[in-house]
């Protein structure tokens, strides 16, 4: 039977209230970019860790004197540039892409005009876009200045949410972030839904891991059927273990 919609938007607000206090709210943004750069930025991140992408972003930026530069540079030069990423083949042309479709589209090579935008608005111009996802589009809109009330849903804050069961553990990330988005309070402002983003995803990265969950110490077990389970069935393991 689906459960009641009013008992799991309790219940994802109390899991985000533990994870808070666990994780500590407010979690300050770790982006201050402009929301084209942002886009960028989220771009080269995808199934890479953060040291990398962070290190090819800053490539990016050394190499071409602004994004105009970047969208007519040689793909190749651009691929070399952003060596580490995973798939630089693909998402050197890609970026490229998206700034031509950016400028196109807009008629300038800037995404600032978002933030007049309503936020369904906002993210159904990005996702109109080829390449553009329902994360990335919540990340400009959240991580950026634009500093948006917008969801994204990582690998981590997915995995969480499958195995506490506010989502159907066969729900796949794109449609999760309608879903997820909905169970939160209409009237939380940009910093409360990035909290949540990000207190979902530190729970992944640093308890609910994927392959090895540490359910033995883990603050939202009694909210959670997949760690209940492990316990009763005897397992439940120790700490570390890294995610992929
Ligand atoms: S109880 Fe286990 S499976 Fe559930 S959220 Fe915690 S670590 Fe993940």
């Amino acid at each position: 039977m689906a459960p009641d919609p009013q008992d799991l938007k309790a219940k994802a607000l109390v899991i985000h209230e533990k994870l808070c206090a666990v994780y500590g709210c407010p979690i300050p943004y770790f982006h201050s970019l402009d929301p084209l750069s942002e886009l960028i930025s989220s771009l080269l991140s995808h199934r890479t860790r953060n040291a990398e992408s962070g290190r090819a972003f800053k490539a990016l930026r050394a190499r071409y004197p602004d994004w105009r530069a970047l969208m007519n540079a040689d793909p190749h030069e651009v691929e070399q540039t952003i060596q580490g990423v995973t798939w630089p083949e693909q998402k050197a042309p890609r970026i490229q892409a998206v700034l031509r479709a950016v400028e196109e589209r807009h008629g300038a090579l800037s995404l600032d005009f978002l933030s007049e935008m309503p936020i369904a608005e906002a993210r159904a111009w990005l996702q109109s876009i080829p390449g553009i996802g329902p994360k990335t589009s919540a990340a400009v809109l959240s991580f950026s200045t634009l500093r948006k009330a917008a969801l994204p849903v990582d690998s981590h804050h997915h995995r969480v949410a499958q195995r506490t069961a506010l989502i159907p553990a066969s729900m796949d990330v794109g449609p999760s972030h309608q879903a997820l988005a909905a169970l939160l309070p209409p009237n939380w402002d940009a910093q409360q839904v990035y909290d949540n983003h990000e207190v979902m995803m530190l729970h992944g990265q640093r308890c609910c891991f994927f392959k090895s969950p540490a359910c033995g110490r883990c603050a939202i077990l009694d909210l959670c059927p997949t760690g209940q389970g492990r316990v009763g069935a005897g397992r439940i393991p120790g700490n570390a273990e890294a995610t992929p």
